[in-house]
């Protein structure tokens, strides 16, 4: 796109915004059923477009994609009313008479940038949140998802309002054109690394961003006191390594840490299920996306190449080019200064690392950046409030994992390299719009301590009421107090 198409686009967006019409409850509520009723009638095309990118299978496209934003859609649609009204501040003594109130405004221009591992998500979770707060959108989809990118592209301006969301389609090259232009609001979903361009570029503008990172995701594996719920909690892991777009997730576990004694077994019980569930035939396995494009898949497999990397292999470890899929992959305890263990993995490898305790664990992940999502299996509770308490990281999940992204009222964003800002459910709402502070006052009663010419008596009168010592502070108005006078 030349540079002055990208101009006369964002003029015609800020037109729209500075007409007034994106703020209204009905132009939202019209764009949100619009949205719902796209990604109800053009359910095939997306499932088709998921599949030729990543291979995604119905269920997994379904279950990842979109079921969660026909969800978000009707959580925004019956809340929207709620969030948009404004919500009373209290007030101080010192204040009345007068009424205080926060009011929800939208930012105005809104750039989305979002990541090819769920195209069609991960584009729209943000568009709800855009639209709910009243913004006018353009939505930039990762180039490495080609069919999405152009399902998005296609679809969205046959359903929703073209004046004020428009979908641009490109590569880095696309991204940086569109950064260089002034945005009110910048929301990015992607690697640490373009991160910080994205974060570098808003800072010439001062735009505020939001930036949804990855990274590594650990689990602690605490087998003695799962023992009895074994089955569960390896399927869950399972899920949450091989089952999420095989491993090319930002909330997929990145590596597992688990006490010495329990190794071998914990990988005995893992390769019966893998081999069950997907097969171990790398020419036919069942149930597995492929990696994304050549060079994410020379990415992954070349962890694999380091030697000392190679010898930790327990399971699985063999790649077909042509197919981009990569076997299921098992490691015990790769070193702990190879790339796999120090890179985030983003594919179907998990490094199983032992410890002598459990505990251990929360100096492991201390030692290194804070993840997005830190999962636990462990029945043991003084163990779950040392990890809420002594780590940091996006969201905390025990006994389960993933499923924190579904849930609507709890935020999702990360923290330190893991991201900044949140969204999801009124999160979203929120990340979209700026909380304006309004304060109604009448002009009476007029104080005369509030002006000059300044005295003794008015600054002890500043004192108590910054101290919010109200009965002193009549006392002194009616001359019954004594106050310091030399000053
Ligand atoms: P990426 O950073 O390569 O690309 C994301 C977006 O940035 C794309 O739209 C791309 O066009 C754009 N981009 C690429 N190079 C650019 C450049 N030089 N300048 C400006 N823009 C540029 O990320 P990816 O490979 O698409 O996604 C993988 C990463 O995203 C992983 O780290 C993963 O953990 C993270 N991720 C995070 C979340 C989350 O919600 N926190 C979700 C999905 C993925």
């Amino acid at each position: 796109m030349e540079d002055k198409d990208t101009m006369s686009l964002l003029s015609e967006l800020r037109d729209t915004f500075k007409s007034g019409k994106t703020k209204s409850l009905e132009w939202r509520k019209t764009q949100l059923q619009a949205l719902s009723n796209m990604v109800e009638h053009q359910e095939k095309l997306c499932f088709q477009a998921l599949f030729d990118d990543v291979g995604k299978g119905k269920l997994e496209a379904y279950k990842d994609e979109v079921g969660p934003t026909k969800k978000t859609i009707d959580y925004a649609l019956s809340n929207l009313k709620k969030w948009m009204a404004p919500k009373k501040a209290g007030l101080t003594l010192l204040l009345l008479p007068s009424k205080a109130e926060i009011i929800p405004e939208p930012y105005g221009l809104v750039l989305i940038l979002t990541s090819w591992n769920y195209p069609f998500d991960l584009a729209l979770e943000p568009l709800i949140g855009a639209i709910a707060a009243g913004n006018v959108v353009v939505i930039k989809p990762s180039e490495l998802a080609p069919a999405t990118s152009s399902f998005l592209a296609n679809t969205i301006p046959q359903y929703m309002d073209n004046a004020a969301i428009k979908v641009i389609e490109g590569g880095p090259e696309a991204s940086q054109q569109l950064l260089q232009q002034k945005w009110d609001k910048i929301f990015y979903t992607g690697s640490p690394k373009i991160g910080r361009i994205v974060m570098t570029e808003a800072a010439k503008h001062l735009t505020p961003v939001v930036l949804e990172l990855g990274g590594k995701c650990p689990m602690i594996f605490d087998y003695s006191t799962i023992s009895s719920n074994l089955k569960v909690a390896l399927r869950r892991l399972i899920s949450a390594k091989w089952g999420v777009c095989c491993g090319q997730a930002c909330v997929a576990i990145d590596y597992v840490l688990v006490e010495e004694k329990f190794a071998s077994s914990l990988v005995d019980l893992l390769k019966v299920i893998i081999r069950k569930v997907y097969g171990d035939n790398i020419e036919s396995l069942a149930n597995l996306s492929r990696i994304v494009n050549k060079r994410h898949f020379d990415r992954v497999c070349s962890f694999l190449k380091d030697p000392m990397v190679a010898a930790s292999v327990v399971h699985g470890g063999s790649y077909n080019e042509k197919n981009l899929v990569i076997e299921p992959t098992i490691l015990l305890d790769p070193p702990l200064d190879s790339a796999v263990m120090n890179e985030e993995i983003f594919g179907p490898i998990l490094p199983i690392i032992t410890l002598k305790n459990i505990e251990q664990s929360i100096d492991f992940i201390n030692m290194r950046p804070k993840p997005l999502a830190l999962y636990a299996f462990t029945l043991n509770e003084a163990l779950k409030t040392r990890i809420v308490s002594e780590t940091s990281s996006g969201s905390v999940t025990f006994n389960d994992v993933l499923i924190q992204y579904v849930c609507d009222e709890l935020p999702f964003g990360g923290v330190g390299q893991s991201g900044m800002g949140r969204y999801h459910g009124k999160y979203s709402f929120d990340a979209f719009s700026h909380e304006k502070a309004v304060l109604h006052r009448g002009y009476y009663p007029d104080l005369s301590m509030r002006y000059p010419p300044w005295n003794a008596f008015k600054m002890e009168f500043c004192r108590l009421g910054y101290s919010m010592d109200y009965l002193n502070l009549i006392l002194h108005l009616l001359g019954l107090r004594k106050y310091p006078k030399d000053d």
